[in-house]
């Protein structure tokens, strides 16, 4: 590599940018973060939650048994270095539907696969007078949330003490791409990493890529009960801020693709909650943000097909908790070391949509 002032720009700080930006700091990487905190982001709108089993179907979260053990290590140790508490185990609560659902999933949960993710202690609905559950329930468990603002914002904060962080928007014309290095505003770097969420659309680098992006809205409600410290899920979750603020969500809209909250999503939200809740509530807040999903719902990452210096971490999705961590520290490995990066997240599956 040619001697540059930095070793990687990183283009973006949302989950995405901060786990990758963690990973090549700890390999003794010197980087350069630029955020501008007055654009929108997906990571400060989620819930920030981590379910190794979604669905009705109670599916597996793919790669599961490695992304949960691997993200949990990553963001309890942050949390210990940042002196900062963000992370927020908690099981997640399924009432039932039917008793037809009951037999289902009861049926499933014999699957050795399945059974590490599952509460074998009584089911919790006694202490959740709270929520609609005459059928029962099943207890997810090695799940919960983290409070994505608050890791963002401290992370900021250490990389810019650190002289890591530049609060700028990054215009992507400014970039000159050399064939060894890259520079920017006078300062030359060994590779950038765009991680810009849902922003990738604007940048000529990689809008060819199949995003399919998706709009979600959350709700923030307070009740008089005092609420249990578990997330309840149920085509929609809730989520215990404190013990009477809630978050509920998220809807999934495609048109218009903005980050307005609106009316009819809070309706398409209340309309469930009510089924969920039995006790009255006052809608305190509602925000909207843009998932950057991709057609085949995985990540995103890799080098440009013909720019050898210029990388992505994109793609994140639905679940930009659990993927971040793990899949930055492949790439990490993939670019500093020569790695192997899973194909199924590397954008090489997609070449042929650049070079038609
Ligand atoms: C309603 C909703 C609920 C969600 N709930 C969950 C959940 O419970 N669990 C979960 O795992 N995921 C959830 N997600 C998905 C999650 O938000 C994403 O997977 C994740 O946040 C994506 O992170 P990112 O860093 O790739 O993108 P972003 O968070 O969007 O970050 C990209 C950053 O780049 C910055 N940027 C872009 N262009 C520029 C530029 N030119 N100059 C400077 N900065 C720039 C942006 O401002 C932004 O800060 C949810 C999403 C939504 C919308």
């Amino acid at each position: 590599m040619e001697q540059t002032d930095y070793d990687y720009l990183i283009v973006g700080q949302g989950i995405g940018g901060t786990a990758l930006a963690w990973h090549l700091h700890d390999l003794g990487k010197k980087i350069l973060i630029i955020g501008d905190s007055s654009l929108p982001s997906s990571s400060k709108v989620a819930a920030g939650i981590f379910n190794p089993l979604t669905g009705k179907k109670l599916v597996k979260t793919w790669l599961a048994d490695d992304l949960f053990p691997y993200a949990k290590t990553f963001y309890t140790s942050l949390e210990q270095r940042l002196d900062a508490r963000f992370v927020h185990e908690a099981s997640i609560y399924r009432p039932f539907r039917s008793i037809e659902e009951q037999n289902n999933y009861l049926a499933q949960t014999a699957d050795p696969g399945i059974a590490p993710y599952i509460s074998s202690k009584p089911n919790p609905a006694r202490e959740l007078h709270y929520v609609q559950a005459d059928f029962g329930g099943l207890e997810v468990v090695q799940s919960g949330w983290i409070d994505l603002p608050l890791l963002l914002e401290k992370s900021r904060e250490y990389f810019s003490d650190a002289g890591f962080y530049r609060e700028a928007l990054f215009n992507v014309e400014d970039l000159i791409v050399g064939p060894n290095s890259v520079s920017w505003q006078g300062s030359t770097f060994g590779m950038v990493v765009f991680s810009q969420g849902f922003m990738a659309l604007e940048n000529h680098f990689f809008n060819w890529l199949p995003f399919a992006p998706v709009k979600g809205q959350i709700l923030e409600i307070a009740t008089e009960d005092i609420l249990k410290p578990y997330i309840i899920n149920q085509g929609i979750f809730t989520l215990p801020l404190s013990e009477n603020r809630m978050k509920v969500g998220a809807t999934y809209s495609w048109d218009p693709l903005d980050w307005e909250a609106t009316q009819a999503a809070t309706d398409e939200l209340e309309a469930k909650l009510k089924g969920l809740l039995k006790v009255p509530y006052k809608l305190t807040g509602a925000t909207a943000g843009i998932r950057p999903s991709v057609k085949d719902r995985r990540p995103l990452i890799g080098i440009h097909p013909e720019f050898a210096n210029v990388g992505i971490f994109n793609g994140l999705g639905t679940k930009g908790v659990t993927l971040a961590p793990f899949f930055a520290g492949q790439f990490a490995g993939y670019i500093i070391n020569g790695k192997e990066l899973n194909p199924l997240v590397n954008i090489k599956r997609y070449f042929s949509l650049y070079f038609r």
